[in-house]
């Protein structure tokens, strides 16, 4: 041990190995990931633990996070394309759509008031009690009544009139 330390390259190669462990803790850091777990990694693998930092994924915090409409994987509410599938998304802004929910909803509301006191304004007030287009009269399973006429069995077929 004593020989390793003694090595006149141990103080470089101990600076640039504390350089890998702090730079994969601060790499890791800021992609939301624990820094001294990074650190330990670092240390123990050097440059891979580095690399390792370098190409690991983002961590998105639950509050920051959405799904993406195409892959679903975790994306970042504010990002325009999709870090998984590439796919481009649409940008979610909870605020302003919040906003344009509340003024279209308020925007039906009163169109939808107005459309009806003008189709009440237009149409003249029904009288109660009677139905509209409903069957008034005979019903249709009667048989029909045929009116007396000309040709009726009571003038051609009842008692001949007598001949003088
Ligand atoms: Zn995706």
């Amino acid at each position: 041990m004593d020989a390793v330390i003694q090595h006149p390259l141990f103080p470089t190669v101990a600076i640039i190995w504390t350089m890998f462990a702090m730079g994969s803790g601060l790499i890791a850091s800021e992609k939301n990931r624990g820094f001294w777990a990074w650190v330990l990694i670092g240390l123990l693998l050097g440059p891979i633990g580095l690399l390792w930092a370098i190409t690991a994924d983002r961590v998105i915090p639950p509050d920051e996070a959405r799904v993406c409409p195409f892959c679903g994987g975790t994306i970042n509410k504010t990002a325009t394309r999709c870090s998984h599938c590439r796919r481009k998304v649409i940008a979610e802004q909870p605020d302003s759509a919040a906003k344009i929910g509340r003024e279209a909803a308020g925007a039906v509301f009163i169109l939808r008031h107005a459309m009806r006191r003008a189709a009440g304004a237009a149409r003249p007030p029904r009288p109660a009690g009677t139905r509209s287009g409903g069957p008034t009269g005979t019903p249709s399973d009667s048989p029909p009544v045929t009116p007396a006429s000309g040709s009726s069995p009571a003038s051609t077929g009842g008692t001949p009139l007598p001949k003088s």
